[in-house]
C-alpha cells in the first residue's frame, strides 16, 4: 500500500533523509519515533508530496506520489489524511463546513451532501454536539478531533499523523487518541509520528525507529519496547521512559 524506495532528501547541504526504504501494509499501523530532529516529520510530508524528495520513490495504493504532474498531484493527495500538530482549522467556517468544504472544493459534491457526510464524521470523533460552533470556541483536543474528521471527509485510505497530540494539554491527550486507535481498529492504514509510547504498545503494528535520516530499527512494539537491538533505540527509550 505505501512503499518508500531509497528515499534521499536534502535541505540544501543537509542529508535528512539516507536512503529511506520501507513498507507498509494495508490496514497496519505504524509508529515512528526516534530523537528530535530525526527525520520523521520529513519523512511523513515526503508521502503526500508537502516535502519535495531528492530521488528515490515513493508509492501509494499505486501511485508514484513524487513523478506525479499537475492535477494527478491533487488527486494523489486527496488520497491521503494528514493530521498536523497544530490543527489549522479555518477560522471563519463553522465546525460543519470545515469539514465539508474540502468534499465540496475538491470532490464537487453539493454543500448538502458534503455537510450530511460532515456530521456523520463530526458524530464519530464525539463532536455532534459542537457543529455549529467556530474553532475559536472549542478546546484543543476538541479541535484536533474536527481535523481529524476533515481529513477523513476525503475518504483517503491513508492516514498519516504528525504529533497530533504534542501540542495539546495532557487532559485532551486521550481523546484524540481514542478517536486515533477506534480508526485503527476499523482498519485504516495509518503512520503515526508519536511520542505517545502506550499508544504505540497498544495499537502500532509495528514501530520505526528513526536516527539522523535513517529508519534504524523495525519491529513489533513488543519486542521494540522489550528488545530494542540498537544502542540508539536503548538510549532513546530510557530518556523518554
Ligand atoms: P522533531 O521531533 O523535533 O519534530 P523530526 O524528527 O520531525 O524532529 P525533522 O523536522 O524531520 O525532524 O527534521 C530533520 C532535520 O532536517 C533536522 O535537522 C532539521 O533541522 C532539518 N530540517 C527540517 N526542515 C528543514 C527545512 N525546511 N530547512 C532546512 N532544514 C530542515
Ligand atoms: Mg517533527
Amino acid at each position: 500500500m505505501i512503499t518508500l524506495h531509497k528515499v534521499n532528501k536534502w535541505y540544501g547541504q543537509y542529508h535528512a533523509l539516507k536512503s529511506v526504504s520501507a513498507e507498509v501494509a494495508p490496514g497496519s499501523v505504524v509508529v515512528v519515533c526516534g530523537p528530535s530532529g530525526s527525520g520523521k516529520s520529513t519523512l511523513i510530508r515526503t508521502i503526500n508530496r508537502l516535502e519535495p524528495i531528492g530521488d528515490g520513490q515513493i508509492l501509494v495504493n499505486g501511485d508514484d506520489v513524487h513523478a506525479a504532474k499537475g492535477r494527478e498531484i491533487n488527486r494523489i493527495r486527496s488520497h491521503i489524511g494528514f493530521v498536523f500538530q497544530q490543527f489549522n482549522l479555518f477560522p471563519h467556517l463553522s465546525v460543519l463546513d470545515n469539514v465539508a468544504i474540502a468534499p465540496v472544493r475538491i470532490l464537487g459534491l453539493s454543500w448538502h451532501e458534503a455537510r450530511e457526510r460532515a456530521r456523520a464524521l463530526l458524530t464519530r470523533v464525539g463532536l455532534a454536539q459542537r457543529i455549529d460552533r467556530y474553532p475559536h470556541h472549542l478546546s484543543g483536543g476538541q479541535q484536533q478531533r474536527v481535523a481529524i474528521a476533515r481529513a477523513l471527509a476525503m475518504k483517503p485510505p491513508v492516514m498519516l499523523f504528525d504529533e497530533p497530540t504534542s501540542a495539546l494539554d495532557p487532559e485532551m491527550v486521550g481523546e484524540v487518541l481514542q478517536v486515533m486507535q477506534s480508526l485503527a481498529a476499523e482498519g485504516m492504514t495509518m503512520i503515526c509520528v508519536t511520542h505517545e509510547m502506550g499508544f504505540a504498545r497498544e495499537v502500532a503494528s509495528e514501530v520505526w525507529f528513526m536516527d539522523h535520516g535513517e529508519i534504524i530499527e523495525t519491529g513489533s512494539p513488543a519486542e521494540f519496547f522489550s528488545a530494542p537491538r540498537s544502542e540508539r533505540a536503548r538510549k532513546f527509550l530510557a530518556e523518554i521512559r
